[in-house]
């Protein structure tokens, strides 16, 4: 057997590179590093980032993050040294030099695992070790050896899922009031009887009852808007009439968040409400977007030959992860974010069904399958926590109509306006397009993999109704004219074939013709312009598209009509799953004929008449000058209408709520950014104060001596400021080109220092990663862009200081330009940039006990954008030496405050069980 701490072993940071041989460990150059690695199977942790710092991107070796993967697949871990040692009970490393052994002491102790009796995980383990040693999996060799033989086959992972059930249709809710008094005890109970009383959070669970009384109007839901600062402990607030109200009139209280954050918080909270475990997980689901799951024939296809090299043992740690998964979901969920991101990302997107391929009971996992699982699970259930696009989604489609939201909690309510937006959105891309012809036509040429196309999927129907054969045929016909592979390179040539691709050439070449770059710092990425006098060339490419796509939908349409008949006809071989499948059939192809028709109305205003409800534009997108897309666009001019058509009208009671609703502004503001404003009786208000001390706590500095575009200055300024507050920065850009930038210039010196500095589209890692690795290590420092506003949520000590590059202005596209002339110039950006600052400050202090400095590197901050941050929070315009001092003190007086992550005070209003 091959010892482990027998291995040569390599970290590489931004401030060194150590190697370990022979008992020795040596700092070393990357030359010396990567040679080792090339000759020997080398230990080291996260290849793709070990290499990056290596500057060799190729690196391969022995991935203990891979070895984690097979060992405890659906475990939490933190990807870093810290993180591994802490989590197998070893002893931190003193310093980075003394990285290198913990890696072989950390190889030990999980090869160790794989021999012991108490190995959880252990099923299934001894089969895929022997498929991962064919495929020549760089650890099979050490592992294969430690996992004895069972006595028994193993059971395939696709015969131990558990099947689901099918339970009829839930009856309809009970019309019931809540009584206050009820709701406040059920508050008590949760929040627990050593919380101390609150009176916000008693007084917004009380208000929140408005949401669940009997509708009294039609077209108006019982509506509250509800803004309650950071600390008031909403969430605990809201499920308390919510929880209350499922058991009392048996009904399903849907629960929409914006990040996934606050998702897998709420998820948490249900242990509160059903303290078994078992009760949680059938009373309270996570629904998420089908494009999130696992889908199993995809798994099986892979598994079984349809990836190869590294994506083949990628398929075999998913299959591992799947048979211990909570629910399958793989983004997000408890598949290790970092997993697919160690193998590039090739193939992980191939496993989740995002091309609407499913072929519902025509699958042979159908009755194990995870998507299906939750659907049915959440029809069942008292809660689910869903997201604002699923939620939307469902109501507009109404696919699921039995399970169409009726008792909605928008919590994250301030980003209605923006999962509105893209909901309700059209876009005639290529991406788009070509999407449209795989899934009418399957695979051509050399491409492999199990997709169908309609014909395939439908042969049956096919068979049986000459009518319904023949609109198949005549759509795979149609089809043909829609982009196919290769086409944008054909579009670069200036060789496009077919009208859609004809389209696409002159909408590039409008695009490039007029378009300047959106905004100098993005020089690079997008390039758009307006839908607006468009040329002969562009409106006659525009029509003879829309011809082509007119004679691909009318066989679609005559294919719908087939479907519904044959349903209707019921003829013997349409036993249950035949059904089911032509059901599923009918409703993705509702959605295909739907977005047809939205992209012909959009073709029929290249030329015509322009509608003022939408703005239509025009795009190249890029990335670093590099073309992957070409598209027109449409967009509501205020997507809260369709919001409210199609979600709020229709449902019985609407909580909105956040910690910044109003965005820094007024109530004009939460109703129009809501869709409040377009129901006939508008929504009731409620607000509430945060209790935290931010006049003694917390403060604004405003640095005034940085000059706008300088680079230097600007990176120098954010070295120094993250020295000063001992790392725990959270710093925020509006531009991705400048974030590299700074990082490049200031990672080494910092890393140096022993402050790990991190950055969003730097490092190869997803941003929930970077977000769990920055939360465990107070020293560590976060840079990202807009994503980061407010999708961070760490409390304590680990983040003391935000700092944003400047104001976050807009960018200058068409689709704002349109929304501020219509909102009022000047005044709608402004509103704008106050809810930006509120949530960005919003990040600083999660807890009573946090503490934390505020910097704006702006030279012009404008006096009237202040009033975003809380009351009597002190806002200083300070020269950047100024600021240093100050957060240097601020930092220092906050060190020793904060709680221990086990005993702090969390957003839902209570304390966490381990202080209790
Ligand atoms: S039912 Fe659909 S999504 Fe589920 S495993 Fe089968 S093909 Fe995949």
């Amino acid at each position: 057997m091959i010892d482990a701490t027998a291995l040569p072993a390599l970290h590489a940071s931004h401030g060194g590179i150590w190697l370990r041989e022979g008992g020795n460990t040596q700092a070393v150059a990357k030359g010396a590093a990567i040679a080792c690695a090339a000759e020997t199977p080398t230990l080291l942790l996260n290849a793709p980032l070990t290499g990056q710092r290596l500057g060799y991107p190729e690196l391969n070796g022995l991935d203990l993050l891979e070895l984690w993967a097979f060992v405890h697949p659906a475990r939490f871990l933190v990807p870093t040294p810290k993180g591994l040692a802490e989590s197998l009970g070893l002893e931190r490393p003193g310093s980075e030099a003394d990285i290198p052994q913990l890696l072989q002491a950390a190889t030990a102790a999980l090869l160790d695992i794989l021999g012991s009796p108490a190995w959880a995980e252990r099923d299934g383990g001894w089969t895929s070790a022997q498929t991962l040693l064919r495929l020549r999996w760089p650890w099979a060799p050490l592992v294969t050896p430690r996992i004895n033989r069972p006595p028994e086959a193993e059971r395939w992972l696709f015969s131990r899922l558990p099947e689901w059930e099918e339970t009829p249709p839930r009856p309809a809710p009970r019309t019931i009031s809540l009584d206050e008094d009820a709701v406040l005890a059920r508050l008590a109970h949760l929040t627990g009887s050593a919380a101390e009383a609150r009176p916000g959070q008693r007084a917004y669970a009380a208000a929140a009852v408005e949401s669940f009384r009997p509708r009294q109007h039609r077209d108006q839901p019982n509506m509250l808007l509800a803004e309650a600062g950071t600390g008031i402990g909403k969430t605990l607030g809201y499920l308390a009439p919510a929880s209350l109200w499922a058991s009392e009139a048996q009904g399903t209280v849907w629960i929409s968040t914006y990040t996934k954050a606050l998702q897998r918080q709420l998820d948490r909270e249900s242990l509160r409400l059903f303290p078994d475990p078992a009760t949680a997980a059938r009373r309270v689901v996570v629904r998420k977007g089908r494009e999130n799951y696992l889908c199993l024939l995809n798994l099986e296809d892979a598994l079984q030959g349809g990836f190869s090299g590294r994506a083949a043992i990628l398929a075999q740690l998913v299959a591992r992860w799947a048979a211990f998964s909570k629910d399958g979901d793989m983004v997000g969920g408890d598949l290790p974010g970092w997993l697919p991101t160690l193998f590039r990302r090739n193939g992980s997107t191939a496993l989740t069904d995002r091309r609407g391929e499913c072929i519902y009971a025509g699958c042979p996992h159908y009755r194990k399958c995870f998507i299906e699982r939750s659907a049915r699970a959440s029809a069942d259930a008292d809660i689910v926590i869903a997201n604002h696009a699923l939620v939307m989604i469902n109501a507009a489609r109404g696919r699921e109509t039995g399970q169409r939201p009726q008792r909605i909690i928008f919590d994250e309510g301030h980003h209605l306006f923006d999962a509105a937006d893209s909901t309700f959105s059209v876009a005639l891309s290529g991406q788009e397009a070509i999407e449209l012809r795989r899934w009418v036509m399957g695979p051509e040429g050399n491409s492999r993999g199990r997709r169908r196309g309609l014909a395939a999927r439908l042969s049956d129907l096919a068979s049986y109704d000459a009518e319904g054969g023949e609109a198949i045929r005549a759509a795979a016909d149609a089809a043909r004219a829609l982009p196919a592979d290769e086409w944008l390179k054909r579009i670069v040539a200036g060789e496009p074939f077919g009208p859609l691709e004809q389209l696409l050439a002159a909408v590039r070449g409008t695009v490039y013709a007029r378009a300047a770059d959106v905004g100098e710092a993005d020089a690079g990425y997008g390039l758009e312009t307006e839908v607006a006098e468009p040329d002969g060339p562009l409106v006659e490419a525009a029509q003879e598209a829309a011809l082509a796509l007119d004679a691909l939908l009318r066989p679609l349409n005559r294919l719908g009509k087939r479907m519904e008949a044959v349903i209707e006809d019921a003829p013997d071989w349409l036993d249950g799953a035949a059904r089911a499948r032509i059901e599923g059939a009918i409703a993705s192809l509702g959605w295909r004929r739907d977005l047809i028709a939205a992209w012909l109305a959009l073709l029929a205003r290249i030329g015509g008449p322009a509608d003022a409800d939408f703005v239509d534009w025009m795009t190249v997108d890029r990335i670093e000058g590099r073309e992957y897309d070409i598209g027109i666009h449409r967009h509501w001019l205020d997507p809260t209408r369709p919001l409210a058509e199609a979600v709020l009208k229709p449902a019985q009671g609407v909580l909105v709520t956040s910690a910044t609703l109003k965005g820094g502004g007024d109530w004009d503001n939460a109703e129009s950014r809501s869709g409040a404003s377009h129901l006939p009786r508008g929504a009731q208000r409620f607000e509430a104060a945060s209790p935290f001390d931010y006049p003694g706590r917390a403060e604004v500095l405003i640095v005034t001596d940085i000059k706008r575009g300088d680079i230097a200055a600007l990176s120098g300024a954010y070295g120094r400021l993250i020295e000063a507050a001992g790392g725990g920065t959270l710093g925020l850009f509006t531009a991705i080109r400048r974030l590299r930038a700074v990082h490049a210039r200031i990672a080494d010196r910092l890393a140096r220092a022993g402050l790990p500095l991190y950055a969003q589209h730097v490092d190869p890692m997803d941003t929930g990663t970077l977000i769990d690795i920055f939360r465990d290590d107070p020293r560590a420092s976060l840079l990202g862009t807009d994503a980061l506003r407010d999708g961070v949520d760490v409390p304590g000590h680990s983040l003391r200081l935000v700092v944003m590059e400047g104001v976050p202005w807009s960018k200058p596209t068409v689709l704002h330009a349109a929304r501020r002339l219509a909102g009022g110039g000047a005044a709608y950006d402004d509103r704008l940039i106050r809810a930006r600052l509120a949530q960005a400050f919003g990040r600083l202090i999660r807890r009573a006990e946090d503490r934390g400095s505020f910097v704006i590197l702006s030279a012009a901050m404008p006096s009237r954008l202040l009033s975003a941050f809380p009351p009597g929070t002190p806002i200083r315009r300070v020269t950047l030496d100024e600021a240093i001092i100050a957060v240097s003190a601020h930092s220092r007086a906050g060190h020793g405050h904060g709680m221990s992550l086990g005993q702090q005070e969390d957003e839902s209003g209570t304390h966490d069980l381990e202080q209790r």
